[in-house]
């Protein structure tokens, strides 16, 4: 099997000028990356309608399409599903995302995160028979969808569409493996008995896996301490038979130079790998407060504009460090430049948008007593 063709560029994390502004992307960084990935013999680019605020694409069109021959890479962008709302804005928005990445056909093409809502709005507005008419005529040539659902709705999905399919674009990795909450394991098995392809997202369950407590760095360092934590993790989904691609997120040079060393070199992931990964994935779900993969998707639906992932990574990266008082400092920061976690109003909006499927009004009430009644600033 050829494991290389698996690496595939998520330029959903790209890297930024500004933290706090995701359409500044630092160009010139991305270009350097592109150059060293294609350099290596990588060509796959995944994209979507809304990443960076659109600024994924632009951003893609310079560093690849005005600098690379079409057939030297492959493009997968995404309908922004959340955003239809009438038959003729499926074409409206595939021109767009032509123009925006400067192509005239996309390699792959996905409806984005299809969910109970987001289900319904494909259908209404004939998604489905759209992106079929676009491999019909040679603007996809592969398409499929991308989903963080549980089992019973890919079954749903499946038994009536996959006929439709190439490929579905799966929240994949050892966390999620046989996480009730994800079921990445069951809907892996779906996908095969379907016959298609899967594309794995979020192997590092955005950030995750790789940001886990000492005690967990610690065990992985005594298990080998000349492989890093995210190469464990990614070998775990590109070993698997049916996954033959696997997305990597990276806003760091060392991170794209760590995942090209694991591609170029990959190995199998062994029993013994298999057996370690498991009991690490019991841990760090003990350990990890809310387990939230930053992907973004309750900001858009939330009516008050919090930056809920913002709020939950500060308060695992707390959690974890009982030690520092920092992040009580972060959390007032956050508060005072964006919109204080404590305006949340329980409307609950959010929550059937949450492809972790977390209680998000909850879990935001407990960081706000985590942050301003258990903790002091002061030690
Ligand atoms: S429950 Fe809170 S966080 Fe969720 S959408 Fe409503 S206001 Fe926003
Ligand atoms: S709370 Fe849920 S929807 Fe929001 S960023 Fe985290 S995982 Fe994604």
């Amino acid at each position: 099997m050829n494991y290389k063709s698996k690496f595939g560029f998520g330029c959903m994390r790209l890297p930024q000028t500004d933290e706090n502004n995701p359409t500044s992307i630092d160009q010139e960084l991305f270009n350097e990356m592109v150059d060293i990935y294609m350099e290596k013999g990588f060509n796959y680019f995944d994209t979507s309608y809304a990443y960076h605020g659109g600024a994924s694409e632009t951003a893609m069109r310079k560093a690849i399409v005005e600098r690379y021959p079409r057939e030297s890479y492959q493009i997968c962008d995404k309908m922004p599903t959340w955003a239809l709302t009438s038959e003729k804005d499926n074409e409206k928005f595939v021109n767009e995302m032509l123009e925006r990445l400067g192509i005239d056909y996309f390699d792959v093409f996905f409806i984005h995160n299809i969910n109970t809502p987001w289900l319904k709005l494909a259908e209404e507005h004939n998604t489905f028979e759209y992106i079929k008419k676009m491999k019909e005529d040679g603007i996809a040539k592969k398409i499929g969808f991308s989903f963080h659902e549980k089992s019973a709705l890919l079954k749903e999905v499946l038994d009536k569409y996959a006929d439709l399919f190439d490929i579905v674009q799966l929240e994949l990795n050892y966390l999620d493996w046989e996480d009730p909450s994800i079921e990445s394991h069951k809907c892996y098995d779906l996908c095969v008995e379907h016959g298609l392809d899967v594309y794995v997202m979020e192997p590092l369950k955005g950030g995750v896996i790789v940001n886990p407590s000492e005690e967990i760095k610690k065990d992985f360092e005594e298990f080998n301490p000349d492989k890093s934590i995210a190469s464990l993790a990614i070998r775990f989904c590109a070993s698997l038979e049916h996954v033959k691609m696997v997305l990597c997120g990276m806003s760091k040079m060392e991170d794209m130079l760590d995942n090209c060393d694991t591609f170029e070199n990959f190995e199998v992931l062994s029993d013994a790998e298999s057996e370690f990964l498991e009991k690490m994935a019991q841990k760090l779900a003990d350990s990890v407060a809310v387990p939230c993969s930053e992907c973004g998707y309750c900001i858009k639906a939330c009516p008050e504009m919090i930056p809920i992932p913002e709020y939950f990574h500060l308060y695992n990266t707390s959690k974890n460090q009982p030690e520092s008082n920092i992040y009580r400092l972060y959390y007032d920061k956050l508060g005072d430049e964006k919109v204080p976690a404590d305006e949340c109003t329980y409307c609950s909006t959010c929550i059937e948008h949450c492809t972790q499927k977390i209680d998000i009004p909850e879990e935001l009430e407990k960081v706000c007593e985590h942050f301003e009644n258990g903790f002091s600033p002061y030690g």
